[in-house]
């Protein structure tokens, strides 16, 4: 698990996405107020905008606004369907340059992502040199600009993204935490939105800072159980790790051979081992998969997987070999040899791995934890940043 302390967290955020890329790909749009979304139909159109460039912004347009009314608001505007294969390409270019940063990328939407640099600050110097870095490599290499916001946690580097768009850097210092967010709107804190915010405002709560002065009871009495999630993260604290996703797919171990191989014994070795090391990395990670598959290579090059379901969960060295070679001796090689051979495994039980506590477990007392930790699981599980991804169907980009 990631020391969660002292950790330097980036959120990324590409301004006025989808209307940057059309900027980019027609020059004849630049400068001008570009609205993405549903055709206006001159005015009677149905549907929402999507993303309005900088340009259009100034005419009051803005994300998820009907797109009849952003017609009216500025009737000479250029108004483009989103081209969401273009915003794809662009967006996958982007994040690959950000993994020459760190491996430890959560993409939260098309154009988002956090990243944690706690381990590449030795080697690429400070914070703010990476992301100027960053910055002017997305600038040069792609030719749009990104905001940046740096912060101890995810939570505050969300907001520090925002702060400066566009093409905005903000860097919340170790220990500025609560200053920085105390003269902001609550409406900046996560989960509260049109329906939280009268109830706060009502009891004279305007700020982050007057929120975090509220006792937990106090919260709890009026929000339930998210009431705590409140308090933390007013204060600063939000211990939740950046979770890239991909470890948790699949865990896979394959050997090619130096010269090709049709030695059945030997083959059956190699998947004595392999089976041998995913069963220690299940049990290590506390995981359980239920998915056994079989990857041969050819000597031709081709390359066939063969998968089998358990009925059981597993972290089992000799069940996932038994699946595994019932696999390999039912695959017809023919005359070839064989080049590559490995085993994965896959489908892992939900409730299986390390639960990673949504805030820092020491603080404040450690009662209610077991309740806390319950929420945490309850509310967010292991994918809360792919559950963030999938609630905005819409593509609404900031
Ligand atoms: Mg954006």
């Amino acid at each position: 698990m990631q020391n969660l302390a002292n950790r330097t967290i980036f959120h990324l955020d590409m301004d006025a996405f989808f209307a940057a890329v059309e900027q980019l790909d027609f020059p004849q749009y630049r400068g001008k107020p570009v609205i993405v979304g549903a055709d206006p139909l001159g005015g009677k159109g149905r549907g929402v905008v999507s993303t309005a460039s900088y340009e259009a912004r100034k005419f009051g347009i803005h994300s998820a606004m009907p797109i009849s009314q952003a017609y009216r608001s500025c009737p000479t505007g250029i108004f483009v369907r989103p081209r969401g294969h273009r915003y794809l390409e662009i967006s996958e270019q982007i994040m690959r340059l950000l993994y020459d940063f760190t491996p430890l990328i959560a993409p939260i939407s098309i154009d988002e992502a956090f990243m944690d640099l706690t381990g590449s600050l030795k080697l690429l110097g400070d914070a703010r040199t990476i992301a100027i870095k960053i910055k002017e490599r997305i600038k040069t290499e792609i030719g749009l600009t990104a905001s940046i916001g740096i912060a101890p946690n995810m939570f505050i580097a969300k907001i520090a993204s925002d702060l400066q768009k566009p093409d905005g850097l903000v860097i919340v210092e170790p220990g500025n935490e609560k200053e920085f967010l105390a003269p902001l709107a609550i409406s900046k804190m996560w989960g509260i939105g049109k329906k939280t915010e009268p109830l706060f405002q009502r009891r004279g709560i305007f700020t982050i800072g007057q929120l975090a002065s509220m006792t937990v009871d106090e919260l709890v009495k009026l929000f339930g159980k998210v009431g705590m999630d409140y308090w933390y993260l007013a204060n600063g604290i939000d211990s939740r790790p950046v979770e890239t996703g991909e470890e948790r797919k699949s865990i896979s171990k394959e050997i090619t051979f130096f010269e090709d191989t049709d030695d059945c014994q030997k083959l059956e070795l190699v998947l004595f081992e392999i089976a041998e090391i995913l069963g220690k990395s299940l049990r290590e990670k506390k995981l359980k998969a239920r998915t056994i598959t079989l990857k041969i290579r050819l000597a031709d090059f081709s390359t066939s997987t063969r998968r089998k379901s358990l009925t059981n969960f597993t972290d089992n060295s000799e069940e996932i070999r038994n699946t595994g070679l019932a696999l390999f001796r039912h695959f017809n090689c023919g005359e070839m040899k064989v080049r590559l051979i490995g085993l994965g495994v896959s489908q892992f039980d939900e409730a299986s791995g390390e639960q990673l506590a949504f805030f820092d477990k020491t603080k404040p007392q450690s009662r209610n934890i077991d309740s806390l930790i319950d929420l945490v699981e309850d509310r967010f599980g292991k994918g809360m940043i792919k559950k963030a991804t999938l609630i905005r169907s819409n593509p609404v980009d900031e």
